[in-house]
């Protein structure tokens, strides 16, 4: 007999897709390219009909998971959630608190929104933000103080 998650043991915890690198060292450019990339694979899994602007980002915990976010929209539009927001809450979601980076992708680099913001700045603190776009092949690095100098609470 099996639950409605497809588990013959209740109990059992369903997997989670996410990815674990420990190898990931970000004072190394080819390990935040290596950040990057897995944004992009986040991104390719947008579901963005609606917009067409598909958005990626890959969250890299203490420990070395990478929890993947991409942007998911709905017909009604206010159920929408940013990649930024869907990692971050998968992330905290999972028990992780404790972060070392972020990456977002999308085709013109576009930054955090500021609800994504605000998130970024009660949750991650101050990890570096590598935003690119969709070839990322060249990214910019920002700090929360810099995109949101004024937050909330
Ligand atoms: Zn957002």
């Amino acid at each position: 007999m099996t639950n409605r998650l497809g588990s013959s043991n209740p109990n059992r915890i369903p997997k989670i897709t996410k990815t674990k690198s420990k190898k990931i060292n970000l004072d190394k450019e080819k390990d935040i390219k290596s950040l990057i990339k897995h944004a992009l694979k986040a991104q390719s899994n947008s579901k963005s009909k609606y917009s067409n602007f598909a958005v990626g980002c890959s969250l890299l915990c203490e420990d070395g998971t990478i929890i993947y976010g991409t942007n998911i929209e709905s017909a009604v539009y206010p159920s929408t959630l940013c990649a930024e927001r869907v990692a971050i809450y998968s992330a905290l979601s999972q028990g992780y608190s404790n972060f070392k980076a972020i990456a977002i992708v999308s085709d013109n680099a576009a930054k955090p929104c500021g609800s994504c913001r605000q998130i970024i700045y009660e949750y991650l603190g101050d990890i570096p933000i590598y935003i690119s776009d969709s070839k990322g092949s060249k990214h910019s690095t920002h700090i929360i103080k810099d995109l949101l100098p004024y937050p909330f609470g």
